[in-house]
């Protein structure tokens, strides 16, 4: 249901899903969402508090957003996102996360009580040697205990893989293959750029790319084409009689910008109504101002470009320096 017209942009598209990040930091360092000299941390004074983060999602909540997921930087790795996940779950939305799953075992009981049903948990490689060079961290083995416990313990698990050529585009069908007998979905991601991550044109591997690795073993008529939800970012798939199922995520050779419902608060309380946008809108200065942030969502939102913050030419890729403008990820939240 729409309550407010807060939230429609002027391409008529409802934003009713808010990804917040909760912090800049991190317990791995993947190369592609980290610049390798490190990023300059926003001083703890400049990034929200647990009470911030709420009175803004409930502003949110109050004009009709439905679903919130924290990310970060790794959501996990701040002292109080055990508070911040109860709090959140009083708002009644749908409440998830995106983390590098290495910390869940201490949360288990705090996702329950939250109400959480799913995560999304980010592997790029089942190669531990490999996944130690991508993370720049070895911490392979924990990552794939706690994968194994949040199955155990009930949670609905979408495993992230980005997907970089040269790196891990053998391994498809191995994620593939984890689905034969186990609830999960894989859900594999274009690499995308950002600022410090040395993207360029030739590391990625697209949809169409994907989908012929796999054809090289389940043919055609073995791949299914599932229904997608509504403003879903994944086109989703299964190979038939496998347990699980797959998806790929073409933010860059196939956008899915039309259907786009998300809004991100970054971890110093800035409003971007895209992934690839520069511009933000501090709601935070505002909101610390004794001001109401209404109308500063309302013009974020309303202003919202029609495809991927204006990029809407498959040339701008040709060119990776336009991305530098853009946030590095770990600042923006996935
Ligand atoms: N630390 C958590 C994690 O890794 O899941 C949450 C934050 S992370 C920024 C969110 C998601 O963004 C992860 O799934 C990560 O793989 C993805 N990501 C980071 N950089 C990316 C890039 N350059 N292209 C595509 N996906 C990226
Ligand atoms: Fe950390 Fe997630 Fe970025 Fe990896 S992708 S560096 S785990 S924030």
């Amino acid at each position: 249901m729409i309550k407010n017209k807060a939230l429609i942009d002027s391409h008529g598209r409802n934003h009713n899903y808010l990804r917040i990040s909760i912090t800049e930091n991190c317990n791995l360092r993947c190369i592609y969402c980290m610049p390798a000299e490190g990023i300059q941390l926003t001083p703890k004074a400049h990034l929200m508090t647990a009470d911030e983060i709420f009175e803004i999602a409930t502003t949110f909540v109050s004009l009709g957003v439905t679903k919130i997921r924290l990310t970060g930087g790794e959501p996990l790795v701040r002292k109080d996102a055990k508070e911040i996940l109860l709090r959140l779950s009083k708002l009644g939305t749908e409440l998830t996360l995106t983390t590098n799953g290495l910390l869940v075992h201490d949360y288990i009981t705090v996702f329950k009580e939250a109400g959480i049903k799913s995560l999304n948990v980010s592997i790029d490689t089942l190669q531990k040697d490999k996944f130690a060079q991508i993370t720049r961290r070895d911490e392979f083995d924990k990552l794939n205990e706690n994968i194994s416990l949040l199955l155990s313990e009930g949670f609905i698990v979408k495993l992230n893989v980005v997907l970089i050529k040269g790196f891990n585009e053998n391994e498809i069908l191995d994620f593939i293959g984890l689905t034969k007998d186990k609830n999960l979905q894989i859900r594999f991601i274009e690499f995308m750029p950002f600022d410090g991550n040395n993207w360029d044109k030739s590391k990625l591997i697209s949809q169409a790319e994907i989908l012929h690795f796999i054809q090289e073993i389940h043919p055609v008529d073995e791949i299914e084409r599932l229904t997608d939800k509504p403003n879903d970012t994944a086109r989703n798939f299964k190979i038939k009689n496998y347990f699980g199922s797959f998806a790929i995520i073409s933010s860059v050779t196939n956008p899915f910008c039309d259907s786009c419902n998300r809004i991100r608060l970054t971890a110093d309380g800035k409003l971007k109504n895209c992934l690839f946008s520069e511009s933000e809108t501090s709601l935070l200065e505002t909101l610390r101002k004794g001001e109401s942030i209404l109308p500063l969502i309302e013009k974020n939102i309303y202003s919202k470009k029609q495809i991927r913050a204006g990029l809407d030419n498959q040339n701008v890729f040709e060119n990776p320096s336009v991305f530098n403008k853009n946030r590095s990820m770990i600042t923006i939240g996935g």
